[in-house]
C-alpha cells in the first residue's frame, strides 16, 4: 500500500460507538450513525455496527447505494433533502429520507408507489440555523399535505443546528421540535415515532441535563469518527480522538530561505501569499496537496515541525528542528472533520484499517 494513507483504528471507532450508544440510550435516545464523513467506507461502517449502531444516515445516494449493495443489513436514511433527479434511487435504496419540500415529497410518493414501497419521511424543521427545513409556523399545514400521500409514512420531525449558521443547540430550540410534535399529534390524531434532535453539537446538552422532551434520536458523525465537536470547539467526553492518522511521504528536504525570491504575484489558487521572513530554514516537501486534503485541517503529530503552506500536490513543512526527517520519511498528521472529509473523498489517498 502506498502514500498518502489515512489509517483508521477500527477498535477506537467501535469503542466510541459503544460509549455513545450507552450514554444516549440512558436518556432514551437512539443514534443514527452518520457515514458521510468517511464516504461510507465499508470497514468503518461495519465498526460502527459492531459498536451498537442500528441505523445509518448519509447525505449521498452513491454512498447509500454502495452500503446496500454490500448488504449492510440495517436501515439507511438519506439525510440531505433529496434532489428531484434522484428520487427513484432514493425510494429504491433507502428506507427513508429527510425532507422539507412538498413538491419533492409528492414526487417521492409517486415513485414509492411505482416500486410498491412505503417510504419513511422525517420532516425537517428549521429552528434557526437557516440551512434546510420548514419554518415552525408552516409545519402543521405541511404535515396535513404529507398525510395525503399514502406511499409515505411520516415517521417524525427533525432539526439540525450548528452547520451553516453555527447556531448552538439549546433547550429552547429543541423545545420547538417537541412542542410542534405535540401539536401535530393532537391535531391529526397520529403518533410521531421519531424526533431527531440534532447532531454531534447536541451531545453537550445531554451531558448537562436530560434532553428529555420526547427527543429520541441524534444523528452522530463527528463524535463517532473523531471524538470531537467542532461547533462547540471541544473534545467529546468519553470518546477517543485518536481514531485516525494521515501518513504522507517526504520527497524533498533542503535548506532554503523562508522568503520567496523575486516579485510576488498570486499563488496557484489566486491568493496573494503572505509569507514571513524567518531566515534560512530546513524545509521538507510532503507528497500531498489540496487536491487530496483541506490542509488547514492537518496538525503534525510531531510538534516540533510546522506546516508552512501547500499547493495542489505539495505540502511544505518547516523541519528545522527535526533532524531525523529525510527523503522517504513518513510524516504523521492528526485530522479535523474537514480534512477527514476531503481525504476520504480523494481517490489518491489510500485508506487502511489498523
Ligand atoms: C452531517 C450531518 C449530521 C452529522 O453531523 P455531525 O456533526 O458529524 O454529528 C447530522 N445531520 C445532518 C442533516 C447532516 O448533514
Amino acid at each position: 500500500m502506498g502514500y498518502p494513507r489515512l489509517e483508521i483504528a477500527e477498535s477506537k471507532i467501535r469503542l466510541n460507538c459503544e460509549y455513545l450508544t450507552n450514554f444516549c440510550s440512558r436518556q432514551g435516545i437512539a443514534i443514527m450513525g452518520i457515514t458521510k464523513g468517511v464516504s461510507a467506507l465499508l470497514p468503518v461502517v461495519k465498526a460502527m455496527l459492531r459498536g451498537g449502531i442500528e441505523k445509518l444516515g448519509d447525505s449521498r445516494m452513491k454512498n447509500i447505494r454502495a452500503l446496500k449493495e454490500a448488504e449492510i443489513g440495517v436501515p439507511v436514511y438519506l439525510i440531505r433533502i433529496p434532489m428531484l433527479s434522484e428520487l427513484e434511487e432514493v425510494v429504491y435504496w433507502s428506507e427513508g429520507s429527510f425532507n422539507s419540500e412538498v413538491d419533492v415529497m409528492q414526487a417521492l410518493a409517486h415513485k414509492a408507489k411505482l416500486y410498491n414501497k412505503t417510504h419513511k419521511v422525517i420532516l425537517l424543521v428549521d429552528v434557526g440555523d437557516l440551512r434546510e427545513g420548514i419554518l415552525p409556523e408552516d409545519v402543521s399545514k405541511t404535515v396535513g399535505q404529507i398525510l395525503d400521500f399514502p406511499a409515505l409514512e411520516l415517521e417524525g420531525l427533525g432539526t439540525n443546528v450548528g452547520c451553516y449558521g453555527g447556531v448552538l443547540p439549546s433547550p429552547e430550540n429543541i423545545r420547538i421540535l417537541f412542542d410542534l410534535a405535540q401539536e401535530i399529534e393532537k391535531r391529526y390524531g397520529i403518533r410521531l415515532k421519531t424526533l431527531s434532535g440534532g447532531n454531534t453539537a447536541t451531545l453537550s446538552l445531554l451531558e448537562k441535563s436530560n434532553l428529555g422532551q420526547g427527543i429520541n434520536q441524534l444523528r452522530l458523525g463527528e463524535a463517532i469518527l473523531l471524538g470531537t465537536d467542532a461547533t462547540n470547539h471541544r473534545a467529546v467526553p468519553g470518546t477517543s480522538m485518536d481514531t485516525m492518522r494521515l501518513k504522507a511521504e517526504v520527497i524533498e528536504v533542503k535548506w532554503k530561505p523562508s522568503y520567496p525570491i523575486g516579485k510576488i504575484g498570486r499563488d496557484a489558487f489566486g491568493n496573494i501569499p503572505v509569507i514571513e521572513d524567518r531566515g534560512e530554514m530546513r524545509r521538507a516537501i510532503v507528497a500531498l496537496g489540496r487536491q487530496d486534503c483541506r490542509i488547514e485541517g492537518l496538525t503534525p503529530v510531531d510538534q516540533s515541525m510546522e506546516i508552512i503552506g501547500g499547493s495542489s500536490d505539495h505540502l511544505l513543512l518547516d523541519v528545522t528542528r527535526c533532524a531525523d526527517i529525510g527523503i522517504g520519511s513518513l510524516v504523521e498528521f492528526k485530522v479535523t472533520y474537514a480534512a477527514m472529509l476531503s481525504l476520504s473523498t480523494s481517490s489518491y489517498v489510500e485508506k487502511a484499517m489498523v
